[in-house]
């Protein structure tokens, strides 16, 4: 069986040029970008817009990341590109223009609406067969994956395989929580996403990364690395081994093994560091050829000299694993949200996106004071803490 090539290369910042050059060095490692998306193919580029957020908060992909993509696009003769994201809260164009980007500075590429509904039916689901899509992911021909590095309160981790969530048109993201409602078989809904479309190639803005109560009000940290495959499990798994969380605790991982969208298996996974060399003093010429020294590494190698093992995520195994499919008892132990009631400004954001009819989280105690959990009825999706915009939502317990 031939192994998932997982690239990983050091960039230091968000200076355009590096992490263009860092780039160009990843995507040329896994054969250039033509010998994964035809020339005549539609493209969307789809990065993380969790929510209209600034470029220095680590809660999207850096729109470096973004204008690196588009231009290598645009070097190599697309013509027909478009960015975007459902984002959970606000527009795709408000999420872009807030990180600076519009039509004049994105190198030909369109700025996606994201915001038409296509239905879909895709009968060879194994966990679901009916989507709300947006339009743009419909009518690509080929997606490109730029995620995020962060933590998540459900599945652990996010990263290429969760990304695909924003395929799901708006608000019909939170009714997916409520109908896939715990971590196994919400990865499992992604795993089927995966299937229907999955994306060309998966490129992971990990130079500055969020730890601790991701994926929106974790703490920003420098990792410094980007990360490209073609596997979107193997690159999550990656993630796992820099930040040294075991990715059978991932069910993104893990389901997305069992279900054939890529591999969480050591022995299947070929880990190259590389970097780029620069010309010695004296050795540059006017259009330098790059020098990419490159090499594979172990998993341990890889954690020791590019890894953060003090990286903020939950290690633990959970318990009851037997008991794992009755979601309704394993809901009484698991993490819950709380409300820091001094950071809360009552905007009722969480109260909106709360998927359970009904509400899990709302004001009974008035529209003057912070909205207050039922924990008998909460599913413990965590929508609520992952759009709540003043970061006053946090997950609490073991795990
Ligand atoms: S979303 Fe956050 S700030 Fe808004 S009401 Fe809920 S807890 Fe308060
Ligand atoms: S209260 Fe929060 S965690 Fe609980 S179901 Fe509602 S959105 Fe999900």
């Amino acid at each position: 069986m031939e192994k998932s090539q997982v690239i990983v290369i050091r960039c230091k910042d968000y200076d355009e040029e590096s992490v263009y050059r860092t780039m160009r060095t990843g995507i040329g490692l896994l054969g250039g970008i033509k010998s994964l998306i035809g020339q005549d193919e539609k493209i969307l580029v789809k990065p993380n817009f969790l929510s209209v957020a600034d470029q220095d908060s680590a809660i999207v992909t850096h729109p470096s990341v973004i204008r690196g993509m588009l231009r290598i696009l645009q070097e190599e003769g697309y013509t027909d590109v478009a960015y975007g994201d459902s984002s959970g809260h606000g527009s795709s164009k408000a999420a872009a223009r807030k990180l600076g980007l519009d039509e004049s500075n994105s190198f030909g590429a369109r700025t996606a609406d994201m915001n038409e509904e296509a239905k879909v039916h895709f009968e060879a689901g194994k966990t679901c067969r009916d989507f709300v899509f947006t339009k743009e992911v419909v009518e690509a021909d080929a997606i490109i994956n730029l995620c995020k590095m962060k933590t998540h309160a459900l599945e652990r981790i996010t990263g290429a395989v969760k990304n695909v969530y924003g395929y799901v048109c708006g608000l019909h993201k939170a009714a997916g929580h409520a109908k896939f409602p715990n971590d196994t078989i919400f990865a499992r809904m992604l795993c089927d996403i995966h299937a229907y479309k999955t994306p060309r190639l998966n490129i992971m803005d990990g130079i500055v990364a969020m730890e601790g109560n991701g994926p929106s009000s974790g703490s920003s940290v420098p990792m410094r690395v980007m990360l490209f495959s073609a596997d979107p499990v193997a690159l999550d798994t990656v993630f796992c081994y820099l930040v040294d969380l075991d990715p059978e605790l991932v069910p993104t991982c893990s389901q997305g093994e069992v279900l054939g969208i890529g591999t969480d298996k050591e022995e299947n996974i070929e880990i190259v560091v590389a970097q780029y060399e620069e010309s010695l003093p004296g050795q540059e010429t006017a259009h330098p050829v790059p020098k990419i020294k490159k090499r594979v590494v172990s998993r341990n190698e890889l954690l020791e000299k590019y890894g953060n093992p003090k990286f903020d995520v939950p290690r633990r195994k959970p318990k009851l694993t037997l008991l794992k499919s009755f979601s309704n008892i394993m809901t009484g132990f698991a993490r819950r949200p709380v409300i820091d009631r001094s950071s809360c400004i009552k905007c009722g954001i969480c109260v909106s996106h709360c998927p359970v009819p009904g509400k899990a989280v709302d004001f009974t105690g008035g529209k003057d004071k912070p909205p207050v959990y039922d924990y008998k009825k909460c599913i413990r999706c965590y929508c609520c803490q992952e759009m709540c915009p003043q970061h006053a939502i946090h997950v609490r317990g073991k795990g």
